[in-house]
């Protein structure tokens, strides 16, 4: 079986809160192993270009906003001026631009068996309030759909993770030069994986 790569970045609010060693430990603990590691600001160019732009994304981003507004009775066209999902999805990502040069990022690339399926199961559900007790999101953020889109903003959910095996592998590439990369083996890997 081959090993997966995926990028994580430990966002703004999580950095700002001083959790960036509690949530790295989390990565590492699971036996995940860390490739490359970088502290910056990250600029506008490569926010654009980390998040898609197509009108798939846009509409899944969207519809979590207007799946809120009909559970609230909002009507959407009041708050976001349309109730087309991608439109929504759209400022969404206008706000993610913003969110994420907050402050410096820390951003991770690690790579391990299943590494996809690993992250995503640690990070927790996107939105914290539903996100499970002993994942990240869960057990650090506290955020709603509410909140974030009453004040014109993204979730706060402390990370940003790869969710699928082609995301990890250009997500990575984006964030990191080769050079940036390291391959070495986890001596833990021996007991775990005989
Ligand atoms: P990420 O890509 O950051 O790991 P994710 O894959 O769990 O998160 P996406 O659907 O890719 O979720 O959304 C990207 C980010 O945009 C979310 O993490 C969240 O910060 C923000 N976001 C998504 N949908 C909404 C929404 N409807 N309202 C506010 N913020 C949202
Ligand atoms: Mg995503």
């Amino acid at each position: 079986m081959k090993k997966q790569k995926a990028l994580i970045i430990i966002k703004p609010d999580a950095v700002q809160r001083g959790l960036s060693g509690t949530i790295t430990k989390r990565f590492e603990q699971v036996g995940l192993t860390i490739i490359g590691l970088k502290f910056q600001k990250a600029d506008s160019k490569t926010v654009i270009a980390h998040y898609p732009s197509t009108d798939v994304w846009f509409e899944k981003v969207g519809k979590r906003t207007l799946n809120n507004c009909a559970a609230k009775g909002v009507d959407p066209k009041i708050v976001f001026k349309t109730d087309d999902a991608v439109a929504i999805g759209k400022q969404v990502k206008s706000w993610l631009i913003t969110y994420f040069q907050e402050s410096p990022v820390l951003i991770m690339a690690v790579e391990g068996y299943e590494c996809i399926e690993i992250i995503r199961k640690i990070s927790g559900n996107t939105i914290p309030v539903l996100a499970a007790p002993g994942t990240i999101r869960g057990d650090f953020s506290h955020d709603s759909i509410d909140l974030a889109n009453e004040a014109m903003r993204p979730l706060r959910n402390t990370i940003h993770a790869s969710d699928t095996i082609e995301d990890g592998e250009k997500e990575v590439a984006l964030w990191f030069t080769p050079d940036e990369l390291f391959s070495y083996v986890r001596a833990d890997e021996k007991i775990m994986f005989p």
